[in-house]
């Protein structure tokens, strides 16, 4: 960026964070769901379950509570279908989304390994460079100039950034709650997990190890999968609430 435009910059932060609904944020918040896996990539498996039902199952349950407390969710996939990430992304752009939260379930070449984890998910070009990687990926904004675009989806990058990372904690904290704080693996965030195209906070939970012997079979526990609903729904009502 040049250095006279760092004022105009400023400027446009500043009209940003006074009418951040001018943006278009609706007033009942809508959260993407999004299970893991699906149709023809079932995932990890164990105790005789895919991954890719295991993710459905608990969407399903975390939906209905975030339902009951008055958010908007949409599933990326109600059904067994096979989807890209592209795909998932497409759909939570659509709307806009406020939150994107991913539902995995693990696994470990030696079978060993438990416990949950939560990835922040992360925006392509936040920590590379601001825009040159995505300006294929830019989502329209009618009326905006293009110019402008981007440098409102950076802002609003960085700003989801610091939400995720937030949203992640809770996920930790709510599952830690149930689970117990011998299976938090904590919030990670590699380059592996990047979700292109989307502006909105974004993170990808892995609720277990489907197939370690001990917690493959808690997993399969209708029980067990209304706990982890439970855990991930709280943390997504909590983040918005703040
Ligand atoms: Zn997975």
């Amino acid at each position: 960026m040049k250095a006279n435009s760092a004022s105009w910059f400023a400027g446009l932060v500043a009209l940003l964070l006074t009418s951040g609904s001018a943006i278009g944020s609706p007033t009942q918040p809508i959260v993407v769901l999004d299970p893991g896996h699906g149709g023809s990539n079932p995932g990890t498996k164990g105790a005789g379950l895919h991954e890719k039902q295991l993710t459905l199952v608990i969407a399903n349950l975390v939906a209905t509570k975030l339902r009951a407390a008055n958010i908007t969710v949409e599933l990326t996939r109600s059904d067994d279908r096979t989807l890209t990430l592209r795909q998932r992304v497409a759909i939570a752009d659509r709307r806009p989304a406020d939150l994107f939260v991913s539902i995995h379930a693990n696994a470990s070449p030696t079978r060993t390994q438990r416990g949950y984890e939560t990835f922040v998910l992360t925006a392509r070009g936040v920590d590379i460079d601001g825009r040159a990687l995505r300006s294929d990926t830019t989502t329209p904004r009618p009326g905006v100039d293009p110019e402008i675009a981007l440098v409102l989806d950076d802002v609003e990058r960085g700003a989801s950034q610091w939400e995720a990372a937030d949203l992640a904690s809770r996920m930790q904290r709510s599952l830690r709650d149930r689970r117990g704080k011998e299976g938090d693996r904590g919030v990670r965030q590699d380059a592996h997990h990047v979700l292109l195209g989307a502006t909105m906070p974004a993170v990808l939970v892995e609720v277990g190890f489907l197939d370690h012997p001990v917690e493959g079979k808690e997993l399969a526990d209708p029980a067990v999968q209304q706990q982890l609903a439970n855990a991930i729904a709280e943390a997504i009502t909590e983040q918005l609430a703040d």
